[in-house]
């Protein structure tokens, strides 16, 4: 198969017609459509109805953007709760659990409805907008099972452009190498640090990754993406990476394009940038927290809190795309934090905590080395307790119970852990 050079990957839109609006009529179009989901929502979904009554506001109350900020934000860890009070949705669902296709369950544990038929255009948009074309052959090295990242999102958002998947999930790296080998592999999608452990695993098979491979287009997320690795990746293999940000429960928030200059808000949301103690929505230009709404009658979730900070820009991009960007996703508002890309959360270290009743205190640490998260649980034992190899492995087993990652036990001597410290101390670095 000779190297599919001739496509045009480099122009071109998913949705023409949504893409390249002038600001005006796209906000005429997002207000519109909010109008649609909060008459939808308020009738479908019982917890956005006992939202908007417990603030007296009635869906005809809400008519443009602006007037969002009447409407308390949800939160990750509001889900948790209000699924447990409610089980399974908490009432965010918009349709019946009949009419579903199926159901995914997201660490924490949150449960996600998913449509049998999806809707979502963002994470589509994005991955055209990277040069993912119809006829490329993909490998989806995100995890299949359970969470909706990788089935839900990835593979249809994919199916959607035309493209043919490899529904390979993470790890097996050598089988991975041999796939894009053998199917001259055009596309990937997966975190960057993965796409990183491919690069090293074919050199080390003795593969020159520009002639014996054939990777055209990356598209990552779940994870922070150092330009230091985008270049080096991006040269390595002689493709182009672009990242995309968003939740596993609102879908695509954002996604780069060719420029290189943000991340475009795609046209099935509205992305607001909040004060994060007031939630009334900021101005351009400022940092606040990203809360999103999405027009997804299967999940209607309105003004949710994602939790990450962020700053919103409406200045044009050449690439003719007239959505407003996020400029760069700046951290967590609180110590909610992604490691090697799912959400870590102090409730978590504690619900560890709890299990093994010989812990007097600890701090989970997170750190980066080689391009990989590390976790770290600092632990503390009682007076009485001596530190022993079988209790650390009990321990670690619960962390991948619990947060469904790989974590590293370390016992301290009593005292070290500083009065106050953070439950999760995020030391990672971002240049
Ligand atoms: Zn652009």
């Amino acid at each position: 198969m000779p190297k599919s050079n001739l496509m045009d990957r480099t122009s071109g839109f998913l949705k023409k017609s949504l893409e390249t609006m002038p600001p005006k009529k796209r906000l005429e179009y997002l207000n519109q459509k909010l109008r649609g989901i909060v008459q939808y929502a308020y009738r479908n979904s019982p917890a956005f109805k006992e939202k908007l009554d417990s603030v007296g506001i009635k869906p005809r109350d809400i008519r443009t953007i602006k007037d969002l900020d009447r409407i308390p934000i949800t939160k990750k860890a509001d889900l948790v709760e209000l699924q447990k009070k409610n089980p399974p949705f908490g009432g965010f669902e918009g349709v019946p659990l009949s009419e579903l296709r199926r159901i995914y369950v997201s660490p924490g544990p949150i449960y996600e409805p998913g449509e049998m038929e999806y809707q979502e255009l963002g994470w589509a948009q994005g991955m055209y907008a990277c040069g993912f074309r119809p006829g490329d052959i993909v490998i989806n090295t995100f995890s299949y099972h359970m969470v909706p990242f990788a089935l839900h999102m990835v593979d249809n958002s994919l199916h959607r452009i035309g493209c043919i998947v490899i529904p390979t999930g993470v790890g097996n790296t050598e089988q991975q190498v041999n796939i894009l080998k053998t199917f001259k592999v055009t596309g990937f999608c997966g975190t960057p640090s993965f796409l990183h452990a491919i690069a090293e695993k074919a050199e080390e098979m003795g593969l020159d990754l520009k002639k014996d491979l054939n990777l055209k287009v990356g598209f990552v997320a779940a994870e922070m993406l150092p330009e230091s690795l985008r270049t080096k990746l991006e040269e390595k293999f002689e493709m182009v990476i672009r990242q995309t940000y968003g939740t596993a429960d609102i879908g695509c928030l954002g996604y780069e394009c060719l420029k290189k200059n943000g991340m475009h808000v795609p046209d099935d949301k509205i992305v607001q940038i909040v004060d994060p103690q007031t939630g009334q929505s900021l101005e351009p230009g400022k940092t606040g927290e990203v809360v999103a709404t999405t027009f997804n009658k299967v999940y209607p979730l309105i003004r949710f809190g994602t939790g990450d900070l962020s700053v919103l820009t409406e200045t044009p991009c050449p690439c003719g795309r007239t959505s407003p960007r996020l400029i760069k996703i700046l951290g967590r508002v609180d110590q909610v934090t992604k490691v090697r890309g799912l959400f870590i959360h102090p409730g978590q270290v504690s619900e560890v905590a709890s299990k093994h009743p010989q812990i007097e205190r600890c701090q989970m640490i997170v750190t980066r080395k080689e391009n990989k998260d590390e976790m770290i649980l600092r632990i503390e034992l009682k007076e009485e307790v001596p530190p022993s190899e079988r209790l650390k492995e009990e321990i670690e087993k619960s962390i991948r119970e619990v947060m469904k990652l790989r974590g590293e036990v370390q016992f301290l001597p009593r005292g070290t852990i500083p009065e106050g410290a953070k439950i999760i101390d995020d030391q990672r670095t971002w240049e």
